[in-house]
C-alpha cells in the first residue's frame, strides 16, 4: 500500500463532526429525535407555503431544491424544526402505555424527520458553500441542537422507559440491530447525564453549549487564518522550481486579490503543499511553512490558543461529571477500540518504527545538502522539497511525469471501473438536477441488478466558501421508514482540487488521486448501505472503524490492473507505461517515516489533550511543546495538525479518535490483503465484504462484522509491511 493513507479527513460537516466523513459529531450532535409535531405555528411565522423546508421535495429523487433554497429559509426553518423535535420527545416520554420497544426506542429513532431535512442540507452548505449568514445562524443553531440533545438525554420520564427496557433487554426477543439500538440508546442516556442530579445536569448543559459554541469559533478562525495569509512575490526570479501550474494558479490568485502583475500564494494545500516541494527559494519556503503552521497561533484576533486550551479544559470537567477519568476515556467507550491504554499500545507500536524512519530520511537529505554545499541544516521547511528530489533521483519519477496521467475526470472513470467490478456498480450523470454551486455534477448509481440505489453528488474543486480537506457527506442516509419504504441514499464528496485553467484539465497528484478513491470508499459504505433504523445507516460506526473502508478502496488504484483501465495521458491518450507503474509502486514506501510520524504525533497531541484529568485551561503553546518534547519528535516535522488548526478534534467530531485512522488502516491492510490472496476483483471476497462490512452500518458490533468478513483477527504486521517499516533497516 503504498500510499498516503491518512489524507482525507471526512469532516462532517455536522457541526461538529467529520461527520465526515460521515456523521461525527459530537457536541452537538444531531438529534434523532424528533419527529411529528403538535406545535401550533402561525403562517406568518414560518412562511409554511413558501418555504421548500416545509413541503415535500418537489424534486426527481427527492434531492434538495438547492435553486429554491435561501439564506432565510434556515431560520424559521430551525425554529419549526425544533419546536416540533421538542414537542415529540414529550410526546414519547409522557406516553401512558407501558414502554415498548416500539413506542419508545423506535419512536425516538424516526423522530426529527423536519430537523434531519433541514440540518443535512445546512451542515453540508457550511461545510462545503458557506457565506456570512450561515456563519452567523450556525453559531445560533450550534448550542440549540446541543440543548436539544439535552432535552432528550436529561430527560427523566424517556430515561426510565428506555432503562425499564434496557432492564429486561432479554425478554424483548430482538433482533441483533433492535438489541444495538436500545444498548447504545441506553448508554447514549447515561453519557448524556441521565444519571445526573438537577445541579449537575444543569451544569452538563451549560458546559455542551460552551463547548459547542468554542468549537465554531475555532473553526472560523481557522478559515479566517487560512483566508487571510498571502504569500506575495513581485519578482519572478524568485519563482524558480516552481511548476507551471502553480506559478498560473498564483498569478490568477493575485488578479483575483487586485494584486494583478503578481504571485500569491496560500496556505490552501493545492497552494501551499507544492510550494515546500517545489520552490527553490528557501525563504520562501521558510515563510510558507510557517504561515501554515502558525495558523490560529499568531496572536491576533483569530488566535486560537485560549480556545484550545478551554475546549480541552471543559471536556475533561465533563468527562469527570460524568463519572470518566478523562475525556478519551469516555469518548474510546464507544469506540472499537474501548479506551485510551489500548490506543496507546497500538500506537507505541507504530510510533518507535516511523520516527526511525524518519530520522533515517533526515540524515538522507542532511547529506545531500551537504554533499551538493548547501551549507544550511535541514529545517521543516526543506523537508518536501529535499525529499521530492531524493524520491526523484531515486526512483527518476515526479509528480509532472505521471501527472498528465492522473486527470480528474479520468481519475473518477477509474474509482467507478473499480466499484463495477467489485460490486456492479453503474453511474449515469444528470445535467438537469438542481445544485448548490455550478461545480457540483450528480450521478445516478445503480446496482449490479439494474436497480437505481441512490444519488452520487461530486463537489470537487477549491473555493473560498468550502473548507479544506476532502470528505463524505449525506444529504439524505439510506434507511427503512415507518412504512417499511426502503429510503435511499444521496452522498456528496467534497474536495479541494485545483480548477482547470484554460482548456487544461485538472492533473492530480497521487495523493489526490488516491482520495479520490478514498472519498469513495466512504460513499460506497453509504450507498450499499441496508439496514432499518436511521442512525444506524452506512457510515453511522464508530470513528476508529468509519476509515476502514475508504482506505480499502485506495489499494486498487495502484493495482496495474486497475491503473491501465484509467490512467491514460491527457494529451495523448497514451495508457501510463509499465515501466511507469513500476516505478511508482518501486517509489510509493518512500518518505513513510516522515508520513508515520507526522500523522502519529498529531495522533498522540490529539491524546495528551484529551487524557488530561485537570480541568485547568493550559498554556497550549507549552502543553504542545512538552507533549512533543517527550515523544523525541524531530524538530524537522511538525505533527500534521497543531494544536491551533486541529479541526479535526477541536471543532470536527475526532477529539481522542484522530488515532483512527491508523487502527482504520491495520483493519484496511489486513483486508486487502485477503482480497490479494484470492484476486483483487474475487467475486466472493468482494461479496463478503458487502455482506459483512459496508452493508450492515452501525447495526453490529464492528469487530464482529471484521471477523465475520476476514475469518480471523486482523494483523497489525500487514500495515507495518505496507509502509515499508517491518523490512527496510
Ligand atoms: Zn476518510
Amino acid at each position: 500500500m503504498r500510499k498516503r493513507a491518512i489524507v482525507s479527513m471526512v469532516l462532517s460537516a455536522l457541526v461538529v463532526g467529520c461527520n465526515n466523513d460521515n456523521k461525527e459529531s459530537t457536541e452537538t450532535e444531531k438529534s434523532q429525535v424528533v419527529a411529528k409535531t403538535e406545535v401550533e405555528t402561525t403562517q406568518a411565522v414560518f412562511n409554511l407555503e413558501t418555504n421548500p423546508f416545509f413541503s415535500d421535495y418537489d424534486t426527481p429523487f427527492g434531492i434538495p431544491p438547492f435553486d429554491k433554497i435561501t439564506n432565510e429559509h434556515y431560520a424559521p426553518a430551525f425554529d419549526k424544526a425544533i419546536a416540533e423535535a421538542k414537542a415529540e420527545i414529550l410526546v414519547v416520554a409522557n406516553n401512558e402505555d407501558v414502554p415498548t420497544f416500539e413506542n419508545t426506542v423506535v419512536a425516538l429513532e424516526y423522530g426529527g424527520k423536519l430537523l434531519t431535512k433541514v440540518a443535512d442540507v445546512f451542515y453540508n452548505l457550511t461545510g462545503a458553500h458557506t457565506n456570512d449568514e450561515l456563519k452567523a445562524l450556525s453559531k445560533d443553531i450550534g448550542p440549540r441542537l446541543a440543548g436539544l440533545n439535552d432535552d432528550v438525554n436529561l430527560n427523566p420520564e424517556l430515561f426510565k422507559r428506555v432503562e425499564t427496557l434496557y432492564n429486561k433487554i432479554d425478554s424483548l426477543d430482538l433482533r441483533v440491530d433492535q438489541k444495538k439500538l436500545l444498548v447504545d440508546r441506553y448508554k447514549q442516556f447515561v453519557r448524556g447525564g441521565a444519571g445526573l442530579n438537577a445541579d449537575d445536569k444543569q451544569q452538563l448543559r451549560e458546559l455542551n453549549a460552551k463547548i459547542s459554541k468554542l468549537g465554531l469559533e475555532f473553526a472560523d478562525n481557522v478559515l479566517a487564518e487560512t483566508n487571510n495569509f498571502e504569500l506575495v512575490v513581485e519578482n519572478k526570479k524568485e519563482l524558480a522550481g516552481l511548476p507551471d501550474y502553480l506559478i498560473e494558479a498564483a498569478a490568477a490568485e493575485a488578479i483575483k486579490r487586485d494584486k494583478p502583475g503578481k504571485w500569491v500564494f496560500t496556505t490552501h494545500r493545492p497552494s501551499k503543499t507544492p510550494l515546500l516541494m517545489f520552490s527553490k527559494n528557501r525563504e520562501l519556503r521558510e515563510k510558507m511553512w510557517k504561515g501554515y503552521t502558525h495558523r490560529g497561533n499568531n496572536h491576533n484576533t483569530n488566535d486560537n490558543n485560549k480556545i484550545v486550551a478551554e475546549i480541552a479544559a471543559l471536556r475533561a470537567q465533563k468527562a469527570q461529571l460524568l463519572g470518566y477519568k478523562s475525556h478519551a476515556h469516555f469518548v474510546l467507550e464507544g469506540n472499537t477500540a474501548k479506551n485510551p491504554e489500548n490506543v496507546y499500545e497500538l500506537l507505541n507500536k507504530i510510533w518507535p518504527a516511523g520516527l526511525t524512519q524518519a530520522k533515517q530520511e533526515l540524515a538522507d537529505m542532511q547529506a545531500m545538502v551537504d554533499a551538493e554545499g548547501g551549507n544550511y541544516k535541514v529545517e521543516g521547511w526543506d523537508w518536501r522539497y529535499l525529499a521530492e528530489k531524493i524520491r526523484k533521483a531515486r526512483y527518476d519519477l515526479d509528480e509532472e511525469q505521471t501527472k498528465p496521467y492522473f486527470s480528474l475526470e479520468d481519475t473518477l472513470k477509474g474509482v467507478f471501473y473499480t466499484v463495477n467490478k467489485l460490486y456492479g456498480m453503474t453511474f449515469k450523470e444528470r445535467t438537469d438536477l438542481p445544485v448548490y454551486h455550478e461545480d457540483v455534477r450528480v450521478f445516478e448509481v445503480y446496482y449490479k441488478n439494474g436497480e437505481l440505489i441512490g444519488l452520487y453528488l461530486t463537489d470537487h474543486y477549491v473555493r473560498e466558501s468550502k473548507r479544506g480537506g476532502a470528505w463524505m457527506n449525506a444529504y439524505r442516509s439510506q434507511y427503512v421508514d415507518e412504512k417499511g419504504e426502503f429510503v435511499k441514499p444521496i452522498i456528496v464528496n467534497v474536495l479541494n482540487y485545483p480548477k482547470p485553467t484554460g482548456d487544461k484539465p485538472t492533473l492530480l497528484t497521487f495523493g489526490q488521486a488516491s482520495t479520490l478513491f478514498h472519498e469513495f470508499g466512504h460513499a460506497a459504505h453509504g450507498f450499499l448501505s441496508n439496514g432499518i433504523y436511521p442512525s444506524q445507516a452506512g457510515t453511522s460506526v464508530p470513528r476508529d472503524f468509519v476509515e476502514f473502508p475508504s482506505q480499502v478502496l485506495e489499494n486498487w488504484m495502484f493495482e496495474p490492473e486497475v491503473l491501465a483501465k484509467f490512467a491514460r495521458h491527457y494529451e495523448t491518450g497514451e495508457v501510463i507505461p509499465q515501466a511507469l507503474i513500476e516505478k511508482i509502486q518501486a517509489a510509493a514506501q518512500f518518505g513513510q517515516g516522515f508520513a508515520t510520524t507526522e500523522y502519529m504525533a498529531a495522533s498522540l497531541l490529539d491524546l495528551a489533550w484529551h487524557t488530561q484529568t485537570d480541568t485547568v485551561a493550559k498554556d497550549t503553546n507549552k502543553f504542545e511543546a512538552k507533549v512533543l518534547a517527550d515523544l523525541g519528535l524531530i524538530r524537522q516535522i511538525a505533527p500534521r495538525y497543531r494544536s491551533t488548526y486541529f479541526s479535526h478534534i477541536f471543532s470536527g467530531g475526532y477529539s481522542s479518535g484522530y488515532y483512527g485512522y491508523i487502527w482504520s488502516e491495520i483493519l484496511a491492510a489486513d483486508a486487502f490483503n485477503a482480497f490479494k490472496e484470492k484476486g483483487i476483483f474475487d467475486q466472493a471476497t468482494a461479496e463478503a465484504f458487502r455482506a459483512n462490512v459496508l452493508s450492515k452500518g452501525g447495526t453490529d458490533d464492528p469487530m464482529k462484522l471484521y471477523r465475520q468478513f476476514r475469518g480471523q483477527e486482523p494483523d497489525a504486521k500487514h500495515l507495518l509491511k505496507s509502509r515499508g517499516l517491518l523490512l527496510n533497516k
